[in-house]
């Protein structure tokens, strides 16, 4: 757990667990030899990715940035993708909450090992939200594409993750760039889903963004370096060079969602290129 205190917002990053990719679907058209030097494949050629959450605590306020992979799922998918998660009840404990708490749920895009734990099963019941008093806040444009998946989506999206909430009206669509929150705006981010978004809190006078699926791990930081996920992965170009000279300009604090050993950092210049240098609380 990496907790950065200020006097208006307490910001902290909770590991939820991890699960393994494909090397070569996480970097796109990179080869193999240069990503290997970073992320080392297993012999089934899947690399080690986390799934850090945010919380970001506003006075009474606890808002949770994605929800991990969850617990849904059976021994043959936990195989698959090499998942090691456990219940909310256990990663928020560190933060001292549990998830009644948790007041709202931003989603940056509804993938399964972002949204997945949205929702749990309790004793075999269908599911139901895992923070029963929390606003699930997502983008239109995102839902939209999980519910009319077609072949090339499909896989990546799972009804129950979100329907479950719509039906209870505990959702709040948004359309675009969002102030949401005192401390919290949304920023579109296309590429990765073309409605993905990066939620930016603003903390300690500096700002803070959670980067998603833009730059899923530091590696991500160098422009090439693209998802085979991706939908549109020139928008993912443009995006990203965008967003990171603005956050370069700025020293923003970067929180990459899938980084094993690297949750957050900020841009540096070497040989005249950005990279990501961890940052820790002071
Ligand atoms: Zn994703």
């Amino acid at each position: 757990m990496l907790r950065f205190e200020f006097d208006d917002v307490r910001l902290t990053v909770l590991p939820t667990g991890s699960l393994r990719l494909d090397g070569g679907a996480m970097f796109g058209v990179v080869p193999k030899p240069l990503w290997e030097r970073e992320h080392k494949a297993d012999d089934r050629n899947r690399i080690l990715l986390a799934m850090n959450v945010l919380l970001v605590e506003d006075g009474d306020r606890k808002i949770l940035i994605d929800t991990g992979a969850g617990e849904k799922w059976d021994a043959k998918e936990r195989d698959i993708f090499a998942l090691e998660t456990s219940p909310a009840e256990d990663w928020l404990k560190p933060a001292g909450l549990t998830p009644p708490d948790i007041d709202m749920v931003v989603c940056s895009h509804l993938h399964f090992d972002h949204a997945g734990g949205n929702t749990v099963r309790k004793n075999g019941s269908d599911a139901v939200a895992a923070f029963p008093n929390a606003v699930y806040v997502m983008q239109q444009g995102e839902l939209e594409l999980a519910r009319s998946g077609n072949e090339r989506t499909r896989a990546s999206y799972m009804a129950e993750n979100y329907e479950p909430l719509l039906s209870d009206k505990q959702v709040r669509l948004v359309n675009g760039d969002t102030a949401l929150t005192r401390c919290i705006r949304l920023r579109l981010a296309p590429g990765h889903t073309p409605h993905m978004q990066v939620p930016l809190v603003r903390a300690g006078g500096g700002t803070f963004a959670y980067l998603a699926d833009l730059v899923p791990t530091a590696s991500h930081v160098r422009a090439p370096y693209i998802m085979g996920y991706d939908l549109e992965p020139l928008a993912t170009l443009a995006t990203k060079k965008a967003l990171l000279a603005e956050a370069a300009r700025n020293d923003w604090r970067l929180v990459f969602e899938h980084d094993p050993v690297l949750p957050v950092g900020r841009l540096v210049e070497e040989k005249g290129r950005l990279k990501a240098a961890a940052v820790e609380p002071e």
